[in-house]
């Protein structure tokens, strides 16, 4: 591919100033630096405008599976394009829908049996919540109208989503808009020192405790309780343990409470296995899947719920039970079908077998890379393809750098230099690695992740 002049890039770059506003970005700063304008993307690499290779080690935003290009993927593309585009999907189906819904059914964790299609991960959870909540109106349990979520949870930015959310900066200016709900503590792994079971024991019983007492008080307020099940993302990359989930689910059945499992940002492989709830063994009444359905490519989303929750919205028109939510690209035919490619690729080429190679090199390369020695780094942790650590001004002391200090947002400009695409959570650096990462890319991502932390630390 021909590289873009001088002229073009710096044109370009200056129309991006003038006419756009990014997500998740404080414009001033934006503006005040050289972007990245990327003209290609393979595999686990982006090509900027200038031919500079950079990793793109979050995956473009925890969403890309099998590499950017993937043959497969553009072939499924392409083919549906060819037979037809956008349709709508009330009233009408078609066969990528079709077919997605039934392998989505037969890989999800056991009494997930209908598919609801919607279009990012914040409208998998909206979904979910709205049906739940309609469910226990028309099984007449109409008291069941709040949920539970944990500190530190995020699902998405629109306001349902919010409203179960638990990133205060993200979230706290809004509450005037919000629904009022439960906040829980989070079973974060980083408290259990040693990491056995006994301590992951524990530190899931501190947190379960509240929820235990809660629910023997106020369980008929309670509809559902949402969790991102073994692995906070976006709330600083908290593990939690397995004994939580296991444990929850059984409080879930016996007080009558939905137990949402959002897997937007874990599903598809992400933990090293297929979905988070595996670790734990368990199902969900509702789990919410996107970025990774499609292998990150096209926006798709699906919350999947049991025949239970189903069956209460299945009647005569004239009794009002219809589940009256869509969106106009529910069920988009090109994601589906895209979606559908992928899981394909994950049999094709064996891709949960072959990811735990790179999940071990990642293991290594955290370890023994002389990362853990640093002074300032702390609490490195992995799940799978994620891995995390925090950077502290005294790690040993956990004294954290003064917020002014902008560790994070450093790391991430000199991440650039260093061909890196790192995207730190305040002062917590991370890995969300695409499946195509090999053993070797990971142990480069490390070095060169040394190299960015001593320039700036
Ligand atoms: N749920 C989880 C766990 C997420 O991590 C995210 C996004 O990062 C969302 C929901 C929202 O997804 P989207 O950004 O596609 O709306």
């Amino acid at each position: 591919q021909q590289l873009m002049t001088a002229d073009q890039i710096s044109n370009l770059l200056a129309k991006d100033r003038q006419y756009v506003w990014h997500p998740f970005t404080q414009m001033k700063d934006y503006e005040q630096r050289d972007h990245v304008l990327i003209q290609r993307a393979e595999g686990i690499f982006l090509y900027d405008a200038w031919g500079r290779k950079y990793y793109d080690t979050v995956s473009s935003w925890w969403c890309n599976v099998h590499g950017h290009g993937h043959p497969r993927i553009k072939e499924a593309i392409h083919k549906q394009l060819h037979a037809f585009d956008h349709i709508m999907f009330s009233g009408l189906t078609h066969a990528p829908g079709i077919t997605l819904a039934e392998r989505l059914v037969q890989l999800a964790p056991e009494g997930l049996h209908k598919v609801f299609y919607s279009d990012n991960g914040s409208t998998a959870v909206e979904v979910a919540l709205k049906m739940s909540f309609q469910y226990w109106q028309q099984v007449g349990n109409t008291t069941k109208t709040k949920f539970i979520y944990l500190e530190g949870s995020y699902h998405g930015d629109t306001l349902g989503a919010v409203s179960v959310g638990g990133v205060e900066q993200y979230h706290a200016l809004f509450k005037p808009l919000l629904f009022h709900g439960y906040k829980m503590p989070a079973p974060d792994l980083r408290a259990a020192g040693g990491h056995t079971l006994a301590d992951e024991a524990i530190v899931a019983e501190q947190a379960l405790a509240p929820v235990r007492e809660l629910l023997q008080l106020e369980a008929e307020q309670i509809a559902g309780i949402i969790v991102e099940p073994m692995l906070m993302g976006a709330g600083g990359m908290i593990m939690t343990p397995a004994h939580y989930l296991t444990e929850l689910r059984k409080l879930c059945s016996a007080h009558q409470i939905h137990l949402i499992a959002d897997e937007v940002a874990t599903g598809f492989g992400r933990t090293g296995t297929m979905f988070a709830c595996e670790h734990a063994g368990i199902s969900p009444d509702i789990l919410c899947l996107s970025k990774g359905l499609t292998a990150g490519v096209m926006p798709l989303a699906a919350t999947l719920c049991s025949d239970t929750i189903y069956a209460a919205f299945y009647d005569d028109y004239m009794t009002q039970k219809t589940f009256f939510h869509g969106h106009s690209f529910t069920g988009n035919p090109v994601a589906c079908a895209v979606a559908l490619a992928s899981l394909e690729v994950f049999e094709e080429e064996a891709v949960l077998e072959r990811i735990q190679l790179t999940i071990r090199a990642l293991e290594t390369a955290l370890h023994g890379s002389g990362l853990a020695a640093l002074p300032y780094v702390a609490n490195i942790r992995q799940l799978g393809l994620v891995a995390a650590f925090d950077l502290y001004e005294d790690a040993q002391r956990k004294m954290p750098f003064p917020p002014e200090k902008r560790i994070g947002a450093a790391i991430y400009e000199a991440g650039f230099e260093e061909g890196l695409i790192l995207r730190p959570l305040g002062d917590t650096i991370y890995y969300w690695l695409p499946h195509c990462a090999t053993p070797e890319d990971v142990s480069d991502i490390v070095s060169r992740t040394l190299r960015v932390l001593n320039k700036v630390l």
